[in-house]
């Protein structure tokens, strides 16, 4: 018990090797969000890790320690960004607003880190433009290469920017998205970009917003294969310290709120911060992101969260309600793990992605269907598990609205709709 409750004492901060002193939030124990069980599986047991986000005093970032490697997390991947429509059509956006603020053409280069199965490059090859994909997950890279989008399957940090440059040049465009908070070692994968991106070239990448998280309640988004969770402050020290100065900043509403941040080598004057940089970095001083009160509240606000879902679930089946999942996103499986909402409250969810169909969810078993089952059973209530997704999930199941379904959208407050 006392073993428990100091452990993190121990742990030190992964990017400024500072002791971890404080809890963000202590989620209890979760399998890894991505290891859906197969049918033949359900007779064994799980791996559940303790699920408690810390954070740094020294540099605010807020972060997992590292219970598995990311070898065992990553090398078979079950997320496929092309099952959702709103996510291709993102990177269709971004692909042509690069093109045409920074003229990448045909005679550049753009490398993707964590190109998942080429959802975003697809649309550089499009345009005749040059790319490589870098993706650690063969069954994604294999997707990817399937649809012309040259790929290489590994890990990357400096070892293997040191190999890819030599092998296919320096990009004019360096990009990764979603892929920062996944990264084990920060100051490896940051000193690999830097050293990967060519002289005069851009970075961008996504991620999603810690103040945003903590505005939004986003606990769920907290699961074992984000390892970090940045706040603009706290990404700007990171590329700083690695010679790479960030000149824009974008905040983006995907993922519950993200930010686009872009960087250039620190010794390249051709472009010079914006206004939107200050103006953030400020914003979030103000605000006090570089103490530690924001961060001592997120822990009972989650909390009362879990009360109120259960809250919820409970009069429902009370009242003979049938519940039915949508989704089995790595986030909803952080959420049905703490609140511990298994098939004694959802009969069943669905993914449109055939890789999860068939299997159960980590934890808490609760069976993966296609969604045509929802048409079939006609439940009460469609539970949304990927909530970032609720709009467009709603219009795919306006059918529902025949025999009078309701959708529960559980983040940031209980929502029914
Ligand atoms: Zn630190």
């Amino acid at each position: 018990m006392q073993e428990n409750a100091t452990a993190h004492l121990r742990s030190r901060c992964r990017l400024c090797t500072a002791p971890l002193r404080h809890s963000f939030v202590d989620l209890g124990l979760s399998p890894l969000c991505q290891t859906h069980i197969e049918p033949e599986q359900l007779g064994a047991p799980e791996s559940f890790y303790p699920l408690h986000a810390l954070l740094c005093d020294r540099c605010w970032l807020v972060q997992l320690e590292e219970f598995v490697a990311p070898s065992e997390i990553f090398s078979e991947y079950a997320y496929f960004s092309s099952y959702a429509d709103s996510w291709v059509e993102h990177a269709r956006r971004y692909v042509e607003k690069m093109c045409k603020e920074f003229a990448i053409g045909r005679d550049g280069l753009v490398v993707e880190i964590a190109s998942n199965d080429g959802y975003l490059l697809q649309h550089f090859v499009a345009r005749d433009v040059p790319v490589l994909g870098v993706e650690p997950a063969v069954n994604v890279a294999k997707s990817a290469i399937e649809k012309g989008v040259r790929t290489e399957v590994l890990f990357f940090g400096r070892e293997a920017a040191a190999m890819l440059a030599a092998r296919y040049g320096q990009p004019d465009l360096l990009l990764g998205n979603n892929v920062l908070a996944h990264v084990p070692d920060l100051n490896d994968f940051v000193t690999g970009m830097k050293l990967l991106l060519k002289p005069g070239g851009v970075i961008t990448m996504e991620f999603p917003h810690l103040l945003r998280l903590i505005e939004g309640n986003q606990f769920d988004t907290i699961y074992h294969e984000h390892f970090s969770y940045f706040s603009f402050l706290t990404a700007h020290r990171v590329f700083a310290q690695h010679g790479l100065r960030l000149f824009d900043v974008e905040e983006l509403s995907t993922h519950g709120g993200s930010l686009r941040i872009y960087g250039q080598h620190d010794d390249d004057m051709s472009r010079l911060p914006t206004d939107r940089v200050t103006e953030l970095l400020a914003r979030e001083r103000s605000l006090g992101y570089e103490s530690l009160e924001p961060y001592q509240r997120f822990g009972e606000q989650v909390r009362e969260t879990k009360r109120k879902v259960l809250e919820f679930l409970i009069m429902a089946k009370r009242a003979g309600k049938q519940i039915a999942g949508y989704g089995a996103p790595g986030k909803g499986n952080t959420l049905l793990n703490y609140c511990g909402i298994r098939t004694d409250f959802l009969d069943y969810t669905v993914d449109r992605n055939p890789y999860k169909q068939g299997k159960f969810t980590p934890g808490t078993r609760i069976p993966i269907l296609h969604p045509d089952k929802i048409r079939e059973t006609r439940p009460d209530y469609i539970f949304v598990l990927p909530w970032n997704l609720a709009g467009e999930i709603m219009q795919q199941l306006a059918y529902v609205r025949e025999w009078g379904a309701k959708f529960v959208i559980p983040i940031p407050s209980l929502r029914v709709v």
